[in-house]
């Protein structure tokens, strides 16, 4: 197989559905090509982040029983008689398509959900850059420049309505430079900036609204990288020149500090 006929393919082999001949000739295949096989795995995490993220709708058991009762009644009422003997079929027919139409609305759902969550990511990511942009343009970097995370958190009582988790984080060479208020999807929120090296990161801190923790992703954005997760109860976003490698370093840091009572 080559690639254009293990693309073709994929789908039904990720829901386990080719037959063994073709699903080994693809197997064969994913072996020598990187690239199917990044395919593959992308395929795989979106299903995943389907079924993990997107609720699943049943039909309601009421439109099964308007759309039941409405065949009947129409050819009840004026069909011919070999139409109504086709009935008890077009019924069995019937309730087959509406299992299969909630199961594609429901599928529909998922990947809107999963869409718009993307979406508003996307837009918070800029969001995130502009702010990064601004406080290294305005020489605005910080309201309250400090490196002690006692001088910091307090800083921010009475100015946010949450308490942002800072952490000093110059053991690994991540030093907390200050602090600073900033205003990102539609709330203030808390800027904390740290210096690796000559790099400048913005963290930016809010609540999410809810306990569930949600991986890093890595994302590129005019000449920065940004490093996104949910941890917590919070929403972090860090944004720097540095390289991915080190902002998921910086990443693994933070949780280990909120992990560990100061
Ligand atoms: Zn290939």
């Amino acid at each position: 197989m080559n690639c254009t006929e293990v693309r073709a393919l994929l789908a039904v082999y990720g829901d386990g559905e080719l037959d063994l001949p073709r699903a080994v000739a693809l197997e064969q295949h994913l072996a020598g090509c990187a690239d199917c096989t990044a395919l593959l795995r992308e395929q795989n995490a979106l299903r995943s982040a389907i079924r993990t993220h997107a609720p699943y709708h049943r039909a309601p058991e009421a439109l099964r029983a308007r759309l039941h009762a409405a065949l009947p009644a129409a050819t009840d009422s004026d069909a011919p008689v070999a139409q109504r003997a086709r009935r008890p079929r077009s019924t069995a027919t019937l309730r087959r398509w509406s299992g299969a139409l909630a199961a594609a609305l429901a599928l529909a759902i998922g990947i809107n959900l999963l869409y718009v969550a993307q979406r508003g990511d996307d837009a918070l990511a800029d969001e995130v850059v502009a702010g990064h942009v601004r406080s290294l343009q305005a020489a605005h970097l910080a309201d309250v420049p400090s490196t002690d995370q006692h001088t910091v958190k307090p800083w921010f009582a009475g100015k946010l309505d949450f308490s942002p988790p800072v952490h000093d984080l110059a053991d690994a060479g991540f030093v907390l430079t200050g602090g600073r208020l900033d205003y990102i999807d539609h709330r203030n929120v808390a800027a904390l900036i740290y210096r690796h090296r000559q790099h400048v990161i913005n963290l930016f801190v809010w609540p999410a609204g809810s306990d569930t923790d949600r991986g890093s992703s890595v994302k590129a954005r005019e000449g920065y990288n940004l490093l996104h997760w949910t941890a917590e109860g919070d929403v972090w976003w860090a944004v720097s020149d540095l390289n991915a490698e080190e902002l998921r370093e910086f990443e693994q840091r933070l949780r280990q500090a909120g992990a560990t009572p100061s």
